[in-house]
């Protein structure tokens, strides 16, 4: 089946409640199965400073839905939870994005692969790099070529 690795963030309400929230939810669909999970780190805000710390975390799942039907379910788990996008990278109750999907690249309007930010950005390799290292090397070495 195939593996894809997730990092999830939050900075209003109760974050590290939120990031356990939404690993359940995503544990909770039938065609998802969460197999592994890093600690949460706190860290702070990226892109836009002037917001509350970030809790952020990556996990490991296992799922029988293509890149696009599993970026609809987490989408539509934000939505559950509770998301209203308003401002990039502005505060939220919950973000999941796929860092990577086995080792798919794909740019399309909805979804690129990897993560076109996640090489540059500690707060997604650090957790990544406790579960997947060799995940996180293949995401920076693909963001570094032409
Ligand atoms: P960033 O993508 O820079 O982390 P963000 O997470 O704050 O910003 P969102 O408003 O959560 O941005 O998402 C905007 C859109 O990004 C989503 O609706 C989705 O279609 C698109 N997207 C593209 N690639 C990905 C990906 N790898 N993971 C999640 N969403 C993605
Ligand atoms: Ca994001
Ligand atoms: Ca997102």
């Amino acid at each position: 089946m195939p593996t894809a690795w997730l990092s999830l963030g939050a900075n209003i309400g109760d974050p590290r409640a939120q990031l356990a929230e939404a690993v359940q939810r995503i544990d909770q669909n039938p065609d998802i199965t969460v197999v592994s999970q890093s600690s949460v780190l706190t860290t702070k805000p990226w892109g836009k400073t002037d917001q509350p710390d970030f809790a952020n975390m990556a996990i490991a799942v296992e799922t029988t839905l293509d890149p696009i039907d599993l970026l609809d379910g987490l989408l539509g788990i934000e939505l559950a939870m509770g998301r209203v996008r308003k401002e990039v990278w502005g505060p939220r109750l919950i973000d999941i994005d796929i860092i990577a999907y086995e080792r798919v690249q794909l740019k399309t309007d909805r979804l690129t692969l990897p993560h076109p930010h996640a090489h540059e950005r500690d707060f997604v390799t650090d957790p990544l790099s406790e579960i997947a290292p060799e995940v996180t090397e293949w995401v920076i070495a693909t963001a570094a070529r032409p």
